[in-house]
């Protein structure tokens, strides 16, 4: 049984498919990347696995139970995680801080209030915190951190939560190329350590092509091409897709 397993999922908003009949499964510790032109529904794909959104036809299976139209809290429960900006409240917490409220949310299983949170479980939340790399600006309030690393606490805070699944839509948005390929290249080592899946997608075809396990290519709703990275950088299919766009390697869309 496949950790994800996605069946006819199909979302319309007013006459238009955003996602028509799209399947696809991911596996324990995979990386799955799903690609396709702006306006092709890579968003609405997440908001449907997420809970954001409710599908009009489907099913979306987790570890073999139907998570398709529960909220995204019952989501989230049962162990998909989300990469999320840290809201505007928690800046002037410290970096530590907000993991330690990513763990106390985790533990309990509500929102937690920033109160409890300054006394628990600070050693976890460093130990996420030492393995994204971040061990040294814990204490640092997260308002001062680059935009790079506020990327990276985000990752822990997810990752607080032990999910079995990580959704990421774009989380490296407005990061350097280096850096971009740095948070993907540690995500991808997360994924194989916590034997997690990861769901992404991601602008920079250097980082698709050189991270992720499969691609997954959506093209007007539609599942347009799947297989290894190296496939479905040869796929002429592919390429047509992205005509009108450029290339599908080396430039970067926004
Ligand atoms: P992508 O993330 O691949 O760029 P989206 O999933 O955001 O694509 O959008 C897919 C299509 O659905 C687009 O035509 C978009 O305009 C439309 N769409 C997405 N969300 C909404 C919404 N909330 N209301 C109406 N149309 C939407
Ligand atoms: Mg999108």
């Amino acid at each position: 049984m496949s950790l994800l397993e996605v069946r006819g999922l199909g979302k319309a908003f007013g006459g238009v498919k955003a996602v028509d009949g799209v399947g696809f499964s991911l596996e324990k510790g995979e990386l799955l990347a799903l690609i396709g032109p702006n306006g092709a529904g890579k968003s609405t794909t997440f908001n449907l696995v997420g809970g954001q959104l409710a599908p009009d036809s489907g099913s979306v299976r987790l570890a073999g139970h139907d998570i398709a139209g529960l909220s995204p809290r019952a989501i989230w429960r049962r162990g998909v995680g989300r990469t999320f900006q840290i809201a505007a409240t928690f800046a002037s917490l410290s970096v530590v801080e907000n993991v330690q409220m990513a763990l106390l949310s985790a533990d309990h299983k509500v929102f937690a209030s920033w109160r409890r949170a300054a006394g628990h479980r600070r050693d976890d939340a460093l130990a996420l915190l030492e393995r994204v790399g971040m061990g040294r600006q814990a204490d640092r309030p997260c308002s001062a951190l680059a935009y790079g690393d506020v990327k990276r606490v985000e990752l822990a805070m997810a990752l607080a939560h032990a999910p079995q699944l990580l959704l990421m839509d774009e989380p490296t948005a407005g990061m350097a190329p280096a850096e971009r390929l740095a948070l993907m290249a540690l995500t991808r080592a997360l994924a194989k350590e916590r034997e997690m899946g990861v769901l992404f997608t991601e602008h920079s075809m250097d980082v698709v092509f050189g991270q992720a396990d499969r691609v997954l290519v959506l093209v007007r709703g539609q599942l347009l091409a799947e297989g290894r990275p190296e496939v479905i950088q040869r796929d002429p299919r592919v390429q047509q897709a992205y005509l009108g766009h450029g290339q599908i390697l080396g430039k970067r869309r926004t």
